[in-house]
């Protein structure tokens, strides 16, 4: 469809997704063990972040350092991509295909992603241009950043985003492969999940939240003094499977609607070859060929106060 749509490279975006589990793996690891600024707060949902600035200013010291996958992957296409196609970055323009629509404010904070198209709009464009489903053929994403893992993938759904770091962290600290890599006590589907998970002889105290609803309750708990390591939030209810760019399914319940994609994500996962973000072969060539290591300003940044919009 993006082929036929105009584009040159179709790249997946659960490279992205892989990408930033490294980072915020080697973060929160760096963090667990100095015991500094944790809980760590993932950052990959844009409406989540500006919620934190917002409301509660003072937890943006927690807030992960890792840019979200189309962040990591927008920046990646304009410098490693563009010198692997041997074309100046002017010329490219990238386009984040997202389930989101708080994307389209967040790529105006960095500038590498030119346009977000969430999926309603591409398919509204798609049917504008006459173009037919029943014509579309299988075809393959490109070679450079076109591979993701399950791991990846699961991060479109609520506590996704914890069982992927969890096992790339588990994989830092051991150097092994997680036995048991379903981490199911995480998993969220209700808005408000507490767990506590061994690895590598720690226990890791975890918050999954979705709806920034439960997100509200997450601070009451964390101001009645409840501690966790590790804190996942996502703005919309059950994560980026139920974003607000998603197709409306008219025929099943918002509920139903859930639980069907959240199980459609870990299904592909299970069926998944590479199921580690770090096994992913096109995460390892970026790092080996051009990051070399974790850290890189490509793949960060900072947050600022912005309670002062309260009044
Ligand atoms: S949870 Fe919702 S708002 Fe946040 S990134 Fe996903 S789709 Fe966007």
């Amino acid at each position: 469809m993006l082929r036929l749509l105009g584009a040159d490279y179709v790249l997946d975006t659960t490279f992205g997704a892989d990408m930033t589990v490294m980072e915020e793996a080697h973060e929160f690891l760096q963090r667990f063990e100095s015991g500094n600024k944790l809980p760590i707060m993932t950052s990959c949902c844009p409406a989540w972040v500006k919620f934190v600035e917002i409301f509660y200013p003072k937890y943006i010291k927690n807030l992960s350092s890792a840019r979200s996958p189309i962040s990591m992957q927008g920046s990646l296409i304009k410098t490693y991509f563009a010198k692997k196609i041997g074309q100046d970055p002017e010329n490219i323009v990238s386009v984040a295909v997202t389930p989101c629509t708080a994307k389209k404010a967040e790529i105006k904070k960095f500038g590498d992603v030119d346009f977000v198209i969430p999926i309603r709009e591409l398919a509204k464009w798609f049917k504008e241009k006459g173009l037919s489903y029943d014509a579309l053929e299988n075809s393959q994403y490109d070679s450079i950043m076109g591979t993701g893992s399950g791991a990846g993938v699961i991060f479109g759904t609520s506590g996704g985003v914890t069982e992927a770091v969890l096992r790339t962290a588990n994989f830092m600290l051991t150097g092994k492969d997680l036995e048991n890599l379903e981490i199911k006590v995480v998993r969220n589907l209700d808005g408000f999940v507490e767990a506590e998970v061994e690895l590598a002889g720690k226990t890791i105290s975890i918050a999954s939240v979705s709806g920034t609803i439960n997100a509200r309750k997450l601070f009451e708990e964390i101001e009645k003094g409840k501690q966790y390591d590790l804190v996942e939030v996502m703005a919309c209810l059950g994560g980026c499977m139920a974003g607000g760019g998603q197709p409306i399914n008219v025929r099943l319940s918002h509920e139903q609607t859930r639980i069907a994609r959240s199980k459609a994500l870990y299904q592909l996962d299970e069926k998944s070859s590479v199921r580690y973000s770090y096994k992913n072969p096109d995460v390892k060539a970026v790092y080996e060929e051009f990051l070399k290591d974790f850290g890189s300003p490509l793949l960060h940044t900072s947050y600022q106060d912005r309670s002062e919009i309260l009044g």
